[in-house]
């Protein structure tokens, strides 16, 4: 049933009430399907054909996913890797997720987005923070190899085209890496695309930077830059190739990295808490950047 919905010429299949998983989801599979009902009719009506892949992931229904690798990345995060129950696996198709888009994971009762860092056909990998005191981290600090996790989506509309802008700013915090790495790595990843990045992230400590030997590596191409704020800089520390400065990124350290940037060449993308996003678009909007993309 579901393979309807990811052939995109097809109309998509109205789920059924037990499709739903009634923990009040946002989206819901019902506004999912709203959506796609939209965009259907919307295509339809301009009679746009656009690709047949069929993806194995599925906006409205869960696919069982395996554990198959947990690792301590940094203090707080973990590197999750999650391989397809390979029953219905067939040749022709494949997980297909656009950079920055997001997945919904379901453990026990509960129902959270994250952010795929990299993916195959078959599996994917997130990045993950985990709080104290948060209902899904405590699932997932308990989590074990075969386990089952269930994965709906992708979702979100942050489309990029290569060379559409001179320069991407990337602002993120904590956690809010996940979303700009897979991004940025997709640029750097094709030799065509000219566009300049800065990353810029902000984390409390040292200890909690996830993903340094991948912010490493991306900036070892000409076209990245790394640049990290953290609040409590004990002493000074030194990592190849990544800019560490101490102190939080606030309004000062954001008109400085947007020193000399063309306004309508550059994009601004930001993630991070809601308050941290709503500052950092404020900023950056005062300073008449109009291309801006936040992930919330
Ligand atoms: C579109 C989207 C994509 C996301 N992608 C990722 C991802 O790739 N990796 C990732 O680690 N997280 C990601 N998140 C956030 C992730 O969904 C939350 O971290 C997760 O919901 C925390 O769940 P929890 O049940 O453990 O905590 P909850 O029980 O929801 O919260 C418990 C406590 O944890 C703290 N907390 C929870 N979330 C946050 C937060 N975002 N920032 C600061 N403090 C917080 C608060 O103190 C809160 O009171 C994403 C969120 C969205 C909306």
């Amino acid at each position: 049933m579901c393979i309807d919905n990811n052939n995109k010429n097809s109309r998509p299949v109205t789920p059924t009430e037990e499709d739903c998983c009634h923990s009040a989801c946002d989206p819901c599979i019902f506004d999912i399907h709203k959506k796609l009902l939209e965009e259907y009719e919307r295509k339809k009506k301009q009679n746009i054909k656009i690709w047949n892949v069929q993806n194995i992931l599925c906006t409205y229904k869960y696919k069982d996913f395996i554990v198959v690798d947990v690792k301590k990345t940094s203090e707080s995060y973990i590197l999750l890797l999650l391989k397809y129950q390979e029953n219905d696996f067939r040749s022709g198709r494949g997980i297909l997720i656009t950079p920055g888009q997001h997945v919904m994971l379901h453990l026990h009762d509960t129902t959270k987005p994250f952010t795929p860092i990299s993916f195959t056909d078959n599996t994917i990998e997130f990045l993950i923070r985990l709080y104290s005191n948060g209902k899904f981290s405590m699932y997932l600090k308990n989590i074990k190899l075969g386990d089952i996790i269930r994965i709906r989506g992708p979702y979100g509309n942050f489309k990029y085209e290569k060379n559409s802008f001179q320069t991407i700013i990337m602002f993120s915090m904590g956690s809010g890496i996940a979303v700009m790495y897979p991004i940025a790595k997709s640029v750097v990843d094709n030799e065509l695309d000219e566009t300049k990045i800065h990353l810029i992230g902000g984390f409390q400590d040292i200890s909690q930077i996830p993903l340094k030997k991948e912010l490493q590596t991306l900036s070892d191409y000409w076209n990245f830059k790394c640049t990290l704020h953290i609040s409590q800089l004990q002493d000074t520390c030194n990592l190849h190739a990544i800019n560490i400065k101490s102190g939080r990124l606030d309004k000062k350290s954001v008109s400085e990295a947007l020193e000399n940037k063309v306004t309508s060449t550059t994009l601004i993308l930001i993630c991070g808490t809601h308050q941290f996003n709503s500052s950092i678009e404020q900023w950056v909007k005062c300073m008449n950047y109009m291309h801006v993309h936040i992930f919330e």
